[in-house]
């Protein structure tokens, strides 16, 4: 039996004509007769019968409660609205549903009245579908009902870029930790579950109806919202521009909960994850699935946004939407007053305001007022704040087992070997602290032991930490006007600086020449130097690279008078300097020591001494070393887990890239303002020295003015540099492109609009 016979005698329709149309799971055809227009759908899963018998039922009964424009099932010869058919000898299953008449809201210019008419929709809709149940869809499990949608989470791995792979797994991460405990508190019911703008049907400037309850399932009730509201925001430029209007339209008619706005930030973003993971395994499935990639497009743009904003924002901006208030708020000022009740004002906070930190993800921090930060100025969140393969790995470590070095665990061998990778042949030994003060301290233990001698060499305005050795080879401390002055055992050399300094050739003559003055001040010493230490970009110095050459004859003249060569990585290591992973690499020498800490767990207390075997060996020599903490297992695998992020999403790489974009951007600004003396660094340790212009003289208001400013406009970055004229920006590597893009134009609409 042909269609058009089947169609004849099952329905008495007459003067039949047929034409195909593209169906998800289904094949469908747009059925013309003289008794009007139908849509006959084949399924070839007949064990899909008891869920289309449930979609017939929720289609008959939304008819009795007056819900317009949507389908309806026409009844077969014998009352069924479904029924198998045999077709060249295969069994189909089959139903006719009325034709619905209207244009598509993705055909429409969106607007207001439009969204607003929507919102009233669905939510009579969801009225409507109260008191109706049915088995089948209580029983339904499908990756597309918000209910089941960590069932995605086996598709991430078929999406190819890891740092989109890493972002996906934020969300979920997240939705599992704040969503999950709180489902079971919320209100269930049968809705339509997939108000997409090829859906909604449109007639007078309104929507009228619905079609394709295809999707529709017993789940959450604010799912149906959360999946309108996705799509709404992918309808416009700026994602929230008409989510006021769905959301107080939606709840006049169905008022909402709380408890489910709360959630919705996170709905949302779970839905655009459901989209990216199904798009990334159905390319894997049938590569040449256009329609894949063209949703993905979409929902991965989206996805960046909805980082980018924030939960908190977002969720402010939906209450107040719908009046409701915010009893979150701590005010920033509290937090402060009770700070400083207990903890000592040595403690600086940042900012002539004060920020309330609430929550960080990747390049982005969010405070408790609703403010998304971009951070263009943190380095210790080094892959991505709250990365969720660092933070996964430490969840993991931590309920596993934390114990301390004097017992055997296969993490510390295994993170030691990792990291001694990344090193030159020489440096194979690791020494595992909590913070880069402790590794600093113990650096300088480990040259004194080595060599027997007490005398230091120490950089100009350079940091190394806070212990009392910390302190004696830190000249932006000892020699800060309320500090302690220099020992008499530490030496101090001239910054080799080509921006302001004596020698600005900086092309080895310059870090020659400082080199030579250093040698000299040191030579014929009574007491010969057991270290010199120094970072290879001098932060506190006002992100100040070594000039070039400089290393390679100071490390020789030290070593030839018995000294060991410290070189702090505190700031530059693991790749941020981008064209090298260590910062002494740029010039091309190997230190003793290197100092380890900051990054090297994205936050988690972790430091390090990386040394030879040779100087390893001197230091045993002495008393036991331990450390309670250091190289504990959790530490380890955060540790293991920063490597691996760092080489997976091609971290240091990125650096690089995004640096070199970084720097000619702003050297463009600084043709046009003269107030940019100097831009210095590398890869994603730069810094804009602000000077009176057409002289080098700092200029210290004006990189208060533009870091405070920066802050209004929600951008991080800091001040440092012995004048804190100079603006530091070392943000975690994940940074972009268009994060460099937005810091520049919002620092060049500064400084075009300066009030004075
Ligand atoms: N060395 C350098 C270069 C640093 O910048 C710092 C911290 N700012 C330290 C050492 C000390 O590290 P921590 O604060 O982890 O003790």
């Amino acid at each position: 039996m042909t269609i058009n016979e089947f169609l004849t005698s099952e329905f008495r329709l007459s003067e039949i004509s047929i034409k195909g149309l593209n169906g998800y799971a289904n094949v469908n055809y747009l059925i013309s007769s003289l008794e009007g227009k139908y849509i006959f759908k084949i399924y070839t899963d007949i064990s899909l019968q008891e869920t289309i018998e449930a979609e017939n039922q929720m289609l008959l009964h939304l008819k009795t409660k007056k819900i317009t424009a949507i389908p309806e099932p026409v009844s077969f010869a014998n009352g069924d609205f479904s029924k198998l058919m045999v077709l060249e000898g295969e069994n189909y299953l089959c139903r006719l549903l009325t034709f619905v008449e209207g244009t598509f809201l993705g055909d429409a210019e969106l607007n207001g009245d439009l969204v607003q008419s929507l919102g009233n929709y669905m939510a009579n809709l969801n009225v409507a579908l109260k008191d109706f149940d049915h088995v089948a869809y209580r029983a339904k499990k499908t990756n597309w009902d918000l209910h089941y949608v960590t069932h995605n989470k086996v598709y991430i791995k078929h999406i190819p870029s890891a740092q989109k792979r890493n972002l996906v797994t934020y969300f979920f991460k997240q939705y599992e930790q704040l969503v999950t405990p709180c489902l079971q508190d919320l209100r269930m019911s049968c809705i339509h579950g997939d108000f997409n703008e090829w859906n909604i049907l449109l007639g007078d400037n309104k929507v009228t109806g619905v079609i394709d309850f295809g999707d529709a399932s017993h789940t959450q009730l604010i799912n149906e919202l959360a999946i309108a509201t996705t799509y709404i925001c992918y309808l416009s430029e700026q994602p929230l521009e008409f989510t006021t209007s769905l959301l107080t339209s939606y709840h006049q008619v169905l008022p909402l909960q709380e408890k489910e706005v709360e959630i919705l930030y996170w709905l949302i973003a779970m839905r655009l994850c459901t989209s990216v993971c199904n798009s990334a395994y159905a390319k894997v499935r049938d590569p040449k699935n256009s329609y894949a990639s063209v949703s993905e497009k979409r929902a991965w743009i989206l996805l960046e946004k909805w980082l980018r904003l924030g939960p908190q924002k977002v969720e402010d901006h939906f209450k107040k939407a719908l009046g409701m208030h915010n009893v979150s708020k701590t005010t920033t000022a509290k937090v402060l007053l009770h700070r400083n009740t207990y903890l000592s004002k040595i403690l600086s906070v940042s900012y002539h305001r004060p920020i309330l930190m609430e929550r960080a993800a990747f390049q982005y921090m969010f405070d408790a007022e609703g403010n998304s930060f971009l951070d263009a100025y943190n380095n210790i969140p080094h892959v991505g704040h709250q990365h969720p393969k660092v933070v996964e790995a430490a969840q993991k470590q931590v309920a596993l087992l934390n114990t301390n070095t004097r017992y055997l665990y296969r993490q510390l061998s295994q993170y030691a070997e990792q990291l001694l990778s990344k090193f030159p042949a020489p440096l194979n030994k690791v020494f595992f602290v909590n913070s880069g003060s402790a590794s600093s301290d113990l650096a300088i233990r480990l040259a004194r032991a080595h060599t027997g001698f007490q005398n230091l060499l120490v950089m100009e305005h350079g940091y190394h930490g806070n212990t009392q050795i910390g302190i004696d080879i830190s000249d932006y401390k000892f020699n800060n006007p309320k500090g302690q002055g220099k020992a008499s055992h530490i030496y101090k050399t001239t910054i080799p600086d080509t921006y302001r300094g004596q020698f600005r050739q900086n092309d080895g003559t310059a870090g020659k020449a400082y080199a030579l003055e250093a040698i000299h001040g040191i030579k014929n010493l009574s007491n010969p130097l057991a270290a010199f230490i120094s970072e290879p970009v001098v932060g506190c110095g006002g992100q100040i690279p070594l000039a070039k050459g400089y290393l390679t004859p100071l490390y020789k003249a030290i070593r030839e008078q018995g000294g060991v060569c410290i070189s702090d990585e505190v700031q530059t290591g693991f790749g941020r300097l981008g064209d090298v992973f260590w910062g002494f690499e740029q010039q091309g020498v190997i230190p003793d020591i290197v100092v380890l800490g900051k990054p090297m767990g994205n936050g988690h207390p972790i430091g390090a001494v990386v040394t030879t075997k040779e100087i390893a060996a001197s230091f045993e020599k002495g008393v036991e070393f331990f450390s309670s903490f250091g190289g504990n297992p959790v530490s380890c695998a955060i540790g293991m887990a920063v490597l691996e992020v760092m080489a997976e999403e091609g971290l240091q790489e990125s650096a690089h890239a995004v640096g070199q974009h970084y720097q000619m951007c702003l050297r463009e600004l600084q043709q046009k303002y003269p107030q940019i003396g100097d831009v210095r660094g590398s890869g994603l340790f730069l810094g804009i020295d602000l000077v009176k212009p057409g002289t080098t003289q700092p200029d210290t208001e004006l990189a208060q003015y533009l870091k405070n400013t920066l802050r209004a406009q929600h951008i991080l970055v800091s001040t440092d540099g012995p004048a804190d004229n100079v603006i530091k920006s070392k943000p975690p590597l994940c940074f972009t492109t268009e994060n460099v893009n937005e810091v520049v134009q919002t620092i060049e609409h500064i400084l075009a609009n300066l009030p004075y």
